[in-house]
């Protein structure tokens, strides 16, 4: 069987990639979006078959693709119910794919406290739970009762939440392992969690550009206190262009894409970047953007 033949599963060869990241740099590549852990479960048979590796992409807001040989790109649209949500519940088992926007809107209409934490992330649930993302509000691993996760050789594990989570990492995924769906709380209804979220919305849209394509922060912060775009505004590096990538003027640690680049013309900027800030600083900053 191919890729084309699997049931629930959609099957774009030779697809412009850039749709399926949120900084929509130019690159080609295979990509099916799987629609039921059956369909997972054959097209990860299929690839072996093939020799190609297995690449998720969630919301695609933390990655750089550039390398797409013998590789098999994967997004993952599994069955979820909308009116799920139609309630609070006091538990919530969700899918991966599942949005945080959508998450976001759930809390702010019924004030559940701990989801604050999802305030505007862009991320699928699976993408948040591989990078524990968070905000000055929390970390989704405060909200998190366990994770399900399908193992490389196809078991299922439900694994609790007691120490799965690191500081904008996970403890528990090992080379080819997917997250299914993960079982979700809170801790309890407050009121002023409703305009909690707006307010720190709000802070966002003043402090980001989130109408442009960009991956977020590209740059891990050297410490707390010695954050990466602070130093790269103190150099004024804002604005500083290449090709249609610049500096955020409105968040130094962004890079904007104005649409034409490829991945790899962003690595080059993001090399750039990174060298004219040790020449000044003395300082390497890792990435915090991953490039695959
Ligand atoms: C404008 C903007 C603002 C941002 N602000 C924040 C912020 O405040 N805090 C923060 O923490 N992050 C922030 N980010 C970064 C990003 O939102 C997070 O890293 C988020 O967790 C990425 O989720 P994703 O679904 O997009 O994952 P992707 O970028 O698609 O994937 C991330 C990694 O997870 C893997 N993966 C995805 N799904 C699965 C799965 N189901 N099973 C196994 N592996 C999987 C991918 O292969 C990849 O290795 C921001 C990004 C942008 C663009």
């Amino acid at each position: 069987m191919s890729f084309d033949a699997i049931k629930d599963c959609e099957y774009f060869k030779d697809a412009e990639l850039a749709r399926y990241t949120t900084i929509r740099l130019k690159k080609i590549g295979d990509i099916c979006i799987v629609k039921s852990l059956d369909a997972l479960i054959e097209l990860k048979r299929v690839a072996n078959k093939e020799h190609k590796k297995i690449h998720l992409i969630g919301w695609g807001a933390n990655q750089i693709i550039k390398d797409t040989k013998d590789k098999i790109f994967v997004k993952l649209d599994l069955p979820f119910n909308r009116d799920y949500l139609k309630e609070a519940r006091d538990e919530y088992d969700l899918p991966a794919s599942v949005s945080l926007n959508i998450l976001q809107s759930h809390a702010q209409k019924f004030g559940l406290k701990g989801w604050e934490v999802f305030t505007g992330v862009p991320a699928s649930l699976g993408g948040a739970l591989v990078m524990n993302a968070g905000t000055s509000l929390g970390e989704i691993s405060d909200v998190v009762k366990s994770v399900t996760v399908l193992r490389e050789n196809n078991q299922i594990e439900e694994l609790e939440n007691k120490d799965l989570f690191v500081y904008r990492n996970n403890k528990f995924l090992k080379p080819g392992d997917i997250i299914l769906s993960a079982k979700l709380i809170h801790h309890g209804i407050e009121e002023s969690i409703k305009s909690q979220i707006k307010e720190y919305m709000q802070f966002r849209k003043n402090s980001q550009p989130l109408k442009s394509f960009n991956c977020g922060c590209v740059f891990k912060n050297y410490t707390p206190q010695h954050r990466a775009g602070q130093f790269i505004d103190t150099l004024g590096l804002k604005n500083f262009t290449f090709k249609s990538l610049k500096v955020s003027e409105v968040h130094a640690n962004f890079v904007e894409h104005a649409g034409m680049a490829t991945s790899d013309e962003c690595e080059y900027f993001l090399d750039k970047l990174n060298s004219i800030l040790e020449q000044h600083t003395g300082v390497k900053f890792e990435l915090e953007v991953k490039i695959y």
